[in-house]
């Protein structure tokens, strides 16, 4: 099992745990691009959101709504933003499924 994300899930890479529970996981990036960047990743390994379908509609709303929480605990009421780097045009590097939940200052848009 060669997957990055997969190995931070099992604990095999370290990392700085943010929100667990039975579907997901959330830890630090170490590279963050915000004063609050965690990754929020299915415990199961899905590619990417091309890989997904209608029997993945429960995980995502749950990646979702974990994304809302964690953005809660970390006293992010002025807002944030969720991005899901999607394939290589999408900018993905790590080819397991996540959200990015950014926060802490204003965010500019258009995205590169
Ligand atoms: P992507 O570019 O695929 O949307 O996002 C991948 C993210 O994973 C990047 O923001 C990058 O900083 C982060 N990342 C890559 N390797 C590691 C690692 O070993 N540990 C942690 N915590 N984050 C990582
Ligand atoms: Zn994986």
């Amino acid at each position: 099992m060669s997957c990055l994300f997969c190995k931070i899930v099992e604990g095999a890479i370290p990392s700085t745990p943010v929100y667990q529970d039975p579907l997901c996981y959330a830890f630090a990036d170490i590279h963050p691009q915000a004063p609050v960047h965690v990754l929020v990743v299915p415990r199961e390994h899905i590619a990417s959101m091309i890989e997904t379908d209608q029997s993945d509609q429960a995980l995502l709303g749950h990646l979702l709504l974990a994304a809302a929480e964690i953005a809660r605990n970390k006293g992010l009421g002025d807002g944030y933003r969720i991005v899901v780097n999607t394939g290589n045009d999408g900018g993905q590097t790590v080819d397991h499924l996540h959200l990015h939940l950014l926060g802490g200052r204003a965010m500019t848009w258009p995205p590169g």
